[in-house]
């Protein structure tokens, strides 16, 4: 049976061109397999069921279904919601030669050269005058970042691209206000946008390409792959006794996490605290849940690039279509040791799918995740895991269509282990 299907995925990914976006699509799967969304401003509710929140771009999901005691450990998948890419200034109406143009900033590890010549469209969060916020994902070719002709070019050999110079992007043959034109399309009054977080996205389609279909291309795949596979497990893991199994998914994980709802935040050292507290536990109960919890912090893992093959560790290549990706730092780029290693393994070997064990080359600087902050924060066994994917940072990055269903199987085994 499949549990993640790479169509879906790439559906799931043309519905999610910003954080807020990946919530509002999690939430919405959420809440046709019936689970309840609450607010953290509220009293949670004592009795065992499915519930979700969501803080601005982050979402926690838990199952309290086949929990009988305020003891009982929790299972976690994380993961992060945002992707790099190009975000709108506060003042960015630009004039040059008579085209509007708008002041654009990187965000986070952005590859910049991918975002040229592409179409973008424009979406993300308005905060309205009165005080509710609006999504927009405005589908539109309406942003252009050309590069410069290889005529201009004094060694024809590309430009060194500028992150305050070189992304800004044409959107009219005349000036005008950008803000206004978002508005007019988000169906609100301009003076009524307050706030707005405002991102670009490529407008084309996600697709399955390579032969008999077997890759995906597709914009922000570090991370919304486990976003998707994240949630795809969770709705399919039968819940085991004396488990609660946790989905969490964090924004701001490519500038580092530190916000009120970043993997450094109390955001889930909070939930979990108020699942016990709702379920008539005390605080002993609560650290013993902890205690007895782990979780699999799941992130893009980097397959070896075939035109690049020297840039890994030469007996730890990670082969597209091979399957999950354990990754182990010894520095503690990645949180995994031993027992977490063991741990997901046993989930791969229940899942009946193949596990690459990944480290980065020593001369090379190794990335990081939420792996190590969430296990800082909340003191639980954390084992950082991943699918393979290709041109990671890319605004079009690859993978294979295979990995998808295989990591969403591992992870659901994690969530639902069949022995302890
Ligand atoms: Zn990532």
């Amino acid at each position: 049976m499949v549990l993640a299907d790479a169509a879906d995925l790439c559906t799931f990914v043309d519905q999610s061109p910003t954080p807020f976006h990946v919530c509002a699509t999690v939430a919405a799967r959420l809440d046709a397999a019936g689970y309840v969304r609450l607010n953290e401003r509220d009293e949670w509710p004592g009795e065992q069921g499915r519930y979700y929140v969501v803080r601005g771009g982050s979402l926690v999901a838990w199952s309290t279904e086949s929990s009988s005691s305020p003891q009982d450990g929790f299972r976690i998948v994380g993961g992060h919601t945002d992707s790099p890419n190009l975000r709108l200034k506060q003042h960015h109406d630009l004039t040059s030669d008579g085209l509007g143009v708008v002041a654009m900033e990187p965000y986070g590890g952005a590859w910049l050269n991918s975002w040229l010549d592409r179409d973008l469209g424009i979406a993300g969060r308005l905060a309205l005058r009165g005080g509710e916020h609006r999504l927009v994902h405005i589908d539109e070719p309406v942003l252009r970042v050309p590069q410069l002709a290889i005529h201009l070019s004094a060694e024809r050999k590309g430009v060194e691209l500028d992150p305050q110079r070189h992304v800004n992007a044409i959107w009219s043959t005349s000036p005008g206000s950008f803000m206004d034109w978002v508005a007019d399309r988000a169906g609100v009054a301009a003076g009524d946008i307050l706030g707005f977080e405002l991102m670009a996205h490529d407008t084309a389609p996600s697709r399955l390409t390579g032969a008999s279909s077997g890759l995906v291309s597709a914009p922000r795949l570090d991370n919304q792959v486990t976003c998707f596979a994240g949630v795809q497990a969770l709705l399919s893991a039968t819940p085991v006794a004396g488990m609660r199994p946790v989905l969490a998914l964090f924004d701001h994980e490519e500038v580092g996490s530190t916000s009120e709802r970043g993997a450094q935040s109390d955001l889930l050292a909070t939930v979990l605290e108020r699942i016990v507290i709702a379920a008539g536990g005390s605080r002993d109960d609560q650290h013993r849940a902890i205690a007895a919890s782990v979780c699999a912090s799941g992130d893009m893992a980097h397959a070896t690039h075939p035109s690049y093959a020297d840039r890994h560790e030469p007996l730890h290549r990670i082969a597209v279509g091979g399957g999950p990706v354990l990754k182990v730092n010894v520095n503690l780029r990645y949180a995994t040791d031993s027992s977490g290693a063991a741990l997901f393994a046993r989930a791969c070997e229940q899942a009946d799918v193949p596990l690459q064990r990944y480290e980065h080359r020593a001369d090379l600087p190794c990335g990081s995740t939420i792996g190590p902050l969430s296990a800082a924060r909340t003191g639980i066994l954390t084992v950082d895991v991943g699918a393979p994917q290709l041109a990671m940072h890319s605004a079009r990055e690859m993978m294979g269509a295979d990995d998808v269903d295989l990591y969403a199987r591992a992870l659901a085994a994690f969530l639902a282990p069949a022995s302890l």
